[in-house]
């Protein structure tokens, strides 16, 4: 068998994978990045983070066009030629996956096709799609190899009625009914999609709330809105299984204990993701998985064994894309031999759904939890001239901050553009910011991020297009004041 030696050698070319052996090779090093499927840029770029948002872009505007009449624009009723945006979609993966493979060739990454099995502390070896095998050798391994869905029994994916959010993202049709179990980010995303685009959409949803660890003010908002749109959202809702009825599909579901069965065209599973973590050869070489199937890694992304490091998916929730890019560069970087350790104050999480939602650092519960006295400023998209110019008014910022030292600890975002506005307070977090800080900072008028503005002054009492009332004094603590 061939044998090839390196410094680094990189198994999987997902978020977690990918910018890792660029960071590898700006750093001086020799590195090989594996990867099984014929294209690089894992779930994210294939079929996750980007084909979703090219999908719920385009279904944003068809649901613009459609409420464009308030603003006294007369269109058509809009018309989805479902080939055609599938051909759109295609495309900026192929750009953007592209434009990885472009980037590990100029950086001197060498790409190698096939799947990786460990079979030491420091050599992998590379089966081809040919059979032909190849042997790695480096002073590191950087595992990376993501996650996959999670099926449940009675619904195996069939890639043709049963739909796992690869199929859904790859857009086969719009069915008429469409029964989504999960009520999780992605299952949401998505059919807020097929929603938009015509389907008619029923949610199942096993635990007693969408959207679960999301700020409930939010999670109201994103359900009036899916209402509006005429989706049923079931809490509690155990899905058991379906049968063929004919041209139906017909999904047996438990509702608050009593047996209902619905009639769909295509079920989507959306119930969550599991590591891939087992059987290529991890166990052998002594890498400790533990009882979920995460890869054990330290602050630093290595494994319990020592040349072994580990990133992204595989390595534990959140299951993010910025998450597993930020991990994989800590790892690049400790392989190249410098001190770089995790160590960041706020993981922001972006949810697409509509209205979007957004948070960065801890929530009021959070905070509380761990010892703060928290304060909080809200603040409407109502109130906001940008907000009501766009007709986009749902939703609010909200902002927390420690009552003593008025230190900003978090803050989550409901509302138009919420993903993209959560970067300042993001920014705001990992420089210490205090909510003077963002109270002083001179925001361009009229902009969404005033929003962010004025909830830091809400926080403070000090709002300006909102009436500063006292803070409602909470259970047991009376004359807690805005002001404190
Ligand atoms: C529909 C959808 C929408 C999403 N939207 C967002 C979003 O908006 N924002 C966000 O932050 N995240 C989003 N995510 C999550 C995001 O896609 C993941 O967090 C991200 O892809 C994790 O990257 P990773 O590198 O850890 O794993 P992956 O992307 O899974 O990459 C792992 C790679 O390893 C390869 N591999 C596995 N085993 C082997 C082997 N033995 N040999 C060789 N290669 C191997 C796989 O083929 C794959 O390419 C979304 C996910 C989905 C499904």
């Amino acid at each position: 068998m061939p044998t090839q030696t390196y410094d680094a050698i990189v198994i999987g070319a997902g978020t977690g994978g990918y910018p890792a052996a660029i960071r590898l090779a700006q750093l001086g090093k020799k590195v090989a990045l594996v990867e099984k499927d014929a294209t690089l840029g894992g779930v994210c770029l294939n079929w996750g983070c980007i084909p979703s948002k090219a999908l719920i872009a385009a279904a944003n505007l068809v649901d613009e066009m459609r409420g464009a009449a308030d603003r006294g624009i007369i269109a058509e009723p809009p018309r989805v030629d479902v080939a055609k945006l599938r051909e759109f979609k295609d495309g900026v993966v192929k750009k953007l996956t592209g434009g990885v493979a472009l980037l590990e060739k100029g950086n001197g990454v060498e790409v190698v096709r096939g799947t990786a099995t460990v079979v030491g502390p420091t050599a992998v070896e590379v089966a081809g799609k040919d059979g032909q095998k190849t042997r790695l050798e480096a002073g590191a391994i950087l595992v990376a190899t993501g996650a996959r869905p999670i099926e449940i029994p009675g619904f195996a994916f069939d890639g043709k009625d049963v739909w796992s959010a690869r199929e859904a993202v790859d857009l086969p049709e719009v069915p008429k009914r469409l029964v989504c179990i999960g009520g999780g980010i992605i299952g949401m995303e998505l059919g807020t999609v097929y929603a938009k685009l015509g389907a008619e959409v029923t949610f199942l949803e096993a635990l007693p709330q969408v959207l679960t660890g999301v700020d409930p003010d939010a999670v109201r908002l994103v359900q009036k809105g899916l209402r509006q749109r005429g989706v049923a959202v079931h809490v509690n809702a155990k899905a058991k299984g379906y049968e063929r009825r004919g041209k139906d599909l017909v999904v047996k579901v438990e509702i608050d204990g009593k047996e209902q069965e619905i009639a769909c065209d295509k079920i989507l599973v959306a119930v969550g993701f599991k590591p891939s973590s087992a059987g290529f050869g991890l166990e052998q070489v002594g890498v400790k998985i533990g009882p979920k199937g995460f890869i054990e890694v330290d602050p630093q992304y290595r494994t319990s064994v020592p040349t072994i490091f580990a990133a992204g998916d595989v390595t534990g929730p959140p299951l993010l894309a910025h998450k597993a890019s930020k991990e994989g560069e800590i790892a690049a970087e400790v392989i190249a031999g410098h001190k770089t350790v995790r160590d960041w104050v706020g993981m922001p999480t972006a949810i697409f759904t509509d209205p979007e939602v957004a948070a960065v650092g801890l929530s009021e519960e959070e905070a509380r939890k761990q010892g703060y006295d928290p304060i909080v400023g809200k603040f409407a998209f109502g109130a906001l001239g940008r907000a009501i110019a766009i007709h986009h008014t749902e939703g609010f910022v909200k902002v927390v901050g420690d009552r003593k030292t008025k230190l900003l600890l978090g803050a989550s975002i409901c509302g138009p553009e919420a993903g993209d506005l959560i970067a300042e307070a993001a920014l705001a977090l990992e420089m210490g910011a205090y909510l003077e800080d963002v109270a002083l900072t001179i925001h361009a008028h009229p902009t969404l991020p005033e929003a962010f503005n004025e909830a830091c002054r809400a926080a403070l009492g000090e709002a300006i297009h909102m009436l500063n009332r006292p803070e409602r004094p909470r259970k047991g603590e009376a004359g807690a004041g805005a002001r404190a």
